[in-house]
């Protein structure tokens, strides 16, 4: 069975987000969305909502799990039995950070390869905590991320 892993934090999912797990699970017979338990970043939403978040916005699709981890990716992988990451790039400002994650996680792992996604043009400006910092100031982001977040969203703020 292929089983692949897109990681992030997910705080919260954005369409961009959704747009990658959705071509992804078209790559891999399990695509699991591995949502980050980071304690030194504080989160605006816990673990819980995160994940139901992710969710509800992937239940049509049925190769999807949510699940969270806290680590060393390449060990979640491993317990996972995944091969391969998969990272969504939105510009070349992704490119340093990410390639320096890919080469360290081969280091790791020479099994483990991962792949890139070019983000949908739609959402390639789309990142979690811009979202955030526009729905601080009351700013619309419609469209921008799941209607379910974006009550919450508002509510929270
Ligand atoms: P963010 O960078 O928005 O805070 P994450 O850390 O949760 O989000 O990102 C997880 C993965 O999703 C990363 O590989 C990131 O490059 C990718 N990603 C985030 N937003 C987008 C987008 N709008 N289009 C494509 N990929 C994205």
């Amino acid at each position: 069975m292929k089983i692949g892993v897109y990681p992030g934090s997910f705080d919260p999912v954005t369409n961009g987000h959704l747009d990658i797990i959705e071509r992804g699970a078209k790559l891999f017979d399990k695509l699991i969305v591995g949502v980050l338990i980071n304690n030194n970043k504080s989160p605006l939403f816990s673990l819980e909502k995160r994940i139901e978040f992710l969710e509800y916005s992937c239940k049509g699709i049925p190769n999807i799990e949510v699940e969270s981890f806290s680590g060393l990716l390449i060990e979640f992988m491993k317990n996972k039995n995944a091969k391969t990451i998969v990272k969504g790039l939105r510009a070349v400002s992704d490119f340093e950070y990410e390639f320096q994650m890919a080469l360290m996680n081969r280091k790791l792992n020479p099994e483990i390869e991962t792949i890139f996604m070019m983000t949908n043009n739609k959402y390639s400006y789309l990142s979690s905590s811009l979202i955030k910092e526009v729905a601080k100031f009351g700013g619309c982001v419609k469209g921008l991320i799941p209607e379910i977040v974006e009550k919450e969203l508002y509510k929270k703020i």
